[in-house]
Parts: structure tokens; C-alpha cells; sequence
């Protein structure tokens, strides 16, 4: 490998990474807007797409109820250090002579009609590249089931971030698709409160010649309302996300943008709560709440269903008065629901379950 490519490489795993990879164009050729190079960096010929993993030491606590600060703290360094990382790469190609974009691990995204890179919210939003396809064609790891990266050791539990660059790279391997762990063993449609994922259908993409499928996704509305905290009991009633939000999610799309409505003015009403990090859009605070699909999906199986049973011996999540999330029995939030004024329960659910 030439001394360029290699010193590419090597940054990332220097300053912290896990995995680290290299895309050209070619690689990525048939895909969809979102692996277009171009729209970031005109005339770009490769990407340095890596890995930051977060401490596995945080999940448990997480999937028990027991400890949200230490997951959301993970994942809120993980993003910043690979975000870092790319700035790093992304200097030292440029001292190089090599035009080259630092591309962010999260929160940046263009307009659905693939315009300019956007610091506005649009009704469609999709990330100016699409780090998980590039990470595939890198050879950082598979597609799962799920639509999520998964890497050998560290399962779906990394933030990935990138660097185009116009610099011609030399391109490391995909990993072959038939050492992909995934298993279908559906857990993280299990694990996901919103049914954002249809297992039922396929959703394919084509990069670079080879075809990747996964489940096809529902409406984004609805992992919008259960990743953003806004709501998050389990169908089942039995064990929800972090959020203290109790409210149903329609079953026909056309009635999502008024459930949404109602379900957001309700949750500007709750009581501030500790943590979180600033949306850069709207000077919300978001927590990290869910990313269940994500954080349940390591490479051990077993691992992976005792992530499950904590979660769904982990109860439902209730809020007090000062903002303090609690978790408690199913039946227990009920009761200290029904103790509610009208006003207040309202805040949390649309209706007595
Ligand atoms: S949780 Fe199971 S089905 Fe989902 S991506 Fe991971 S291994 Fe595949
Ligand atoms: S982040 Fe949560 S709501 Fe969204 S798809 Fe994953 S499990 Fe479902």
C-alpha cells in the first residue's frame, strides 16, 4: 500500500478508533445520493470512513434502568472524538497538498432534495454521506438485519465518521458478507418500541456492483418520535424506552404528522431532566433515550438476548415532578399516573392504559 493510504489509515486507529477503511468512488458506483462524494467535496476520489467504539461497560446499565448518564456520556464522546478524529485526517491530507472535507459522525444533513449541506430541519433529512454504506465498502463490517453497521468485536456499538478527500487512495477490502454474524435472530426489532423496522420486506442497495439488503423501514416519523425521547412504551405496556412518554403511535401513517404535533406539545411541557446534549437546530436539549437497535446488537448471541431480558425486566420509565426519570413496574406507573391531575397525566399518555 502507498505511504499516503497507509498514513490514512493509521491516523484514525492513533487517535482512538477501532476500525478504520478506505472507499473510492468505484466503490461506491449504482449507490444511492447519500455515498455521493461529489456533494461534499467536488471532485473527490476516495473516503477514509473509521470506527470509534463506545465502552460496552455502558449498556447493561442502560437495558437495566439503572444508569442512563453513563450510555448517553459514551455516546456523546464516542461522537465527538470520531467527529475530531476527521478534522485531524482531514488537516493532514490538506498539509499533503489534498483537498479534503472533514464529514462529521452526526447532526449535519442535507435537504431531501439532495441541495445544499443544510444546518435547517426539513420535512426529509438524510446526512450529507451516509456513513454506514461507506463503512461497508471500507471493510469496517456488515450490514445487519437491522440497517445498522455491525462490526466483529464491537457489534453495532461504534459512531462512525469520515474524510473525502480528492486524494486517490488505495481502497481496502468489503469483509465477505457470508462472516456477517447476523443471525436474523430479530432482536432488534424486538427491542424497538416505534416498529420502525418490517422484517416482513427487504430494502436493498446496490454500491459498487454487490447488492446489500436488510428489512425495509416503515415511515422515519416513527423512530423520530421514540429516538428523540418523546414517547416510548412497549406495545406490550410491559417495559419502555428512557422516555417517561406513554403515548401510542398510529398505525396509518397519514396520522402521524397529528400525533406527532400533540405528542411534542405535551413533551415541551415536562420538567427539564439532567444530561443530554444541544440540537444544534433547535436549542432542545436531546437525550439519549433509545438506540436499542444499536445497542443490542453484539456479536455474541447470547449477549445479545441477556441485553433483551434486561430490557424487558427493566419496567417502565416515570417521571417526578423535579424531572427525575424512575423506573418502576408497570403496574406501579399506573397508579402513580392515576394520582395525576387530568393536566398532568396528560403530559405523559393520551389516554389510561
Ligand atoms: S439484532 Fe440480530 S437481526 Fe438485528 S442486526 Fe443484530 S444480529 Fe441481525
Ligand atoms: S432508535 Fe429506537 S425507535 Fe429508532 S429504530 Fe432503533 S430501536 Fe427503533
Amino acid at each position: 500500500m502507498d505511504k499516503l493510504s497507509s498514513a490514512a489509515l493509521e491516523l484514525p486507529l492513533l487517535e482512538g478508533a477501532a476500525y478504520s477503511g478506505i472507499v473510492t468512488t468505484e466503490g461506491l458506483s449504482g449507490g444511492p445520493p447519500s455515498v455521493d462524494l461529489s456533494y461534499v467535496l467536488e471532485g473527490a476520489r476516495s473516503a477514509i470512513s473509521f470506527a470509534v467504539a463506545m465502552d460496552k461497560k455502558s449498556i447493561p446499565p442502560y437495558f437495566m434502568k439503572e444508569d442512563r448518564h453513563f450510555l448517553e456520556k459514551e455516546m456523546i464522546r464516542a461522537n465527538a472524538l470520531a467527529s475530531g478524529i476527521a478534522l485531524h485526517l482531514s488537516n493532514y491530507l490538506k498539509s499533503r497538498g489534498y483537498k479534503s472535507v472533514p464529514v462529521a459522525a452526526n447532526l449535519v444533513y442535507r435537504d431531501s432534495k439532495g441541495g445544499k449541506a443544510s444546518y435547517e430541519p426539513t420535512d426529509e433529512v438524510h446526512p450529507d454521506v451516509a456513513h454506514r454504506y461507506l463503512a461497508i465498502r471500507s471493510g469496517l463490517g456488515y450490514l445487519g438485519k437491522s440497517g445498522n453497521l455491525i462490526t466483529p468485536e464491537h457489534g453495532a456499538s461504534v459512531i462512525l465518521a469520515a474524510v473525502v478527500t480528492e486524494a486517490q487512495l488505495e481502497p481496502t477490502p468489503p469483509l465477505p458478507a457470508e462472516d456477517s454474524y447476523c443471525d436474523e435472530c430479530k432482536l432488534c426489532l424486538a427491542s424497538c418500541a416505534s416498529g420502525f423496522m418490517d422484517f416482513g420486506k427487504d430494502a436493498s442497495v446496490s454500491l459498487g456492483g454487490e447488492e446489500y439488503t436488510y428489512s425495509a423501514r416503515n415511515n422515519f416519523a416513527r423512530c423520530d418520535l421514540v429516538c428523540s425521547g418523546y414517547t416510548g412504551l412497549s406495545k406490550t405496556g410491559r417495559w419502555s424506552t428512557w422516555s417517561p412518554g406513554r403515548f401510542k403511535i398510529p398505525e396509518k401513517d397519514e396520522d402521524l404528522n397529528e400525533a406527532h404535533k400533540t405528542i411534542t406539545a405535551a413533551y415541551a411541557k415536562w420538567p427539564e431532566t439532567s444530561g443530554g446534549r444541544l440540537f444544534f437546530y433547535t436549542d432542545e436539549k436531546l437525550r439519549v433515550s433509545c438506540a436499542h437497535c444499536q445497542l443490542i446488537c453484539d456479536p455474541d448471541p447470547e449477549e445479545r438476548k441477556r441485553r433483551m431480558k434486561m430490557l424487558k425486566n427493566s419496567g417502565v420509565v416515570i417521571q417526578a415532578e423535579d424531572g427525575t426519570l424512575e423506573a418502576v413496574t408497570p403496574k406501579e406507573a399506573k397508579q402513580r399516573l392515576a394520582k395525576m391531575t387530568p393536566e398532568k397525566m396528560a403530559m405523559y399518555e393520551d389516554e389510561i392504559l
